[in-house]
């Protein structure tokens, strides 16, 4: 069910925050499967060689025959490296190791920034009717997570509750506006959603007052709470959402994908 009042093509939002452990991943899966609830079709990009959205996702290596390193650096049908989840509605380009030899391989090609860019823009991907793609981004600001960027509508920053959540934020930021002035003009903060929230921690607290104070609407309202039924959900090879549907992790996913719903569809009003 797509938004008529938007553009055509999908939305195509970054995941991204160069700090490992924050919930890039985690956020990834449960609001793409959050989005399918809502009856978007989703298409998630797995863009970190640990591969860990495609484990999370039930796709097991051996059967990442053709993964996000073919997409960006060969010549290849999107048909070959999509695949189908569990999920309805989600489907996953997966990565493995491989793609950790990208990054360097990427530096000789001309169009280094911008090869996710022009694989998600082929004309065969209409066909699949996605109205969201989320890009898993690897911990780094390395040329993946500038792929990412160039390839983008949009990025939204996983802030994990916790001490320096806030440090690194500024890095972030200015690889954001160089992106915006060598190669994506349009591109812009989705928002910035708290992860591993704990409401009686002071630390939280803390953190939750900073980051709206110093970055105002950009945070989203709701916050993602810690919560283990979403750290058991990837062992099970799915969504918390699918795990634990009643679990307050799956009700914070879908409060975010309501928000973040909200957000677009007022914005294409
Ligand atoms: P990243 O992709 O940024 O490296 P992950 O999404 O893999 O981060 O999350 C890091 C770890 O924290 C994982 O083990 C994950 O299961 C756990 N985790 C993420 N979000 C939550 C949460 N809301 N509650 C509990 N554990 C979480
Ligand atoms: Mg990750």
């Amino acid at each position: 069910m797509s938004d008529p009042s938007r553009p055509v093509g999908p939305k195509i939002i970054a995941i991204a925050n160069q700090k490992g452990g924050v919930g890039k991943t985690t956020t990834t899966i449960n609001l793409g499967a959050a989005l399918t609830e809502q009856g978007m079709k989703v298409l998630i990009v797995d863009l970190d060689p640990q591969g860990n959205a495609s484990t999370g996702l039930g796709i097991e290596p051996d059967d990442r025959q053709f993964t996000t390193y073919e997409l960006l650096l060969e010549d290849i049908d999107l048909a070959d490296v999509i695949q189908k989840t569990e999920i309805e509605r989600l489907s996953l380009i997966p990565a493995t190791v491989d793609l950790s030899s990208a990054d360097i391989e990427l530096y000789s090609n001309e169009k280094r920034s911008f090869l996710l860019h022009d694989a998600l823009r082929q004309t065969a991907i209409d066909r699949y009717g996605y109205d969201y793609i989320l890009i898993d981004c690897p911990p780094s600001l390395n040329l993946l997570t500038v792929n990412a960027m160039v390839a983008a509508h949009s990025v939204l920053v996983p802030l994990q509750s916790e001490f320096f959540a806030l440090e690194g934020l500024s890095q972030l930021m200015l690889t954001v506006r160089e992106v915006r002035q060598s190669a994506n003009p349009g591109l812009r903060i989705e928002g910035v959603v708290l992860t591993m929230y704990d409401a009686r921690n002071n630390l939280s607290q803390q953190v939750e007052a900073d980051a709206r104070a110093n970055l105002g609407d950009l945070v989203f309202e709701c916050v993602i709470p810690r919560n283990v039924r979403v750290s058991e959900a990837p062992s099970y090879a799915m969504p918390v959402l699918s795990y634990d549907s009643a679990s307050k992790g799956a009700a914070a996913y879908r409060a975010l994908a309501a928000e973040l719903l909200r957000k677009n569809t007022s914005l294409a009003a």
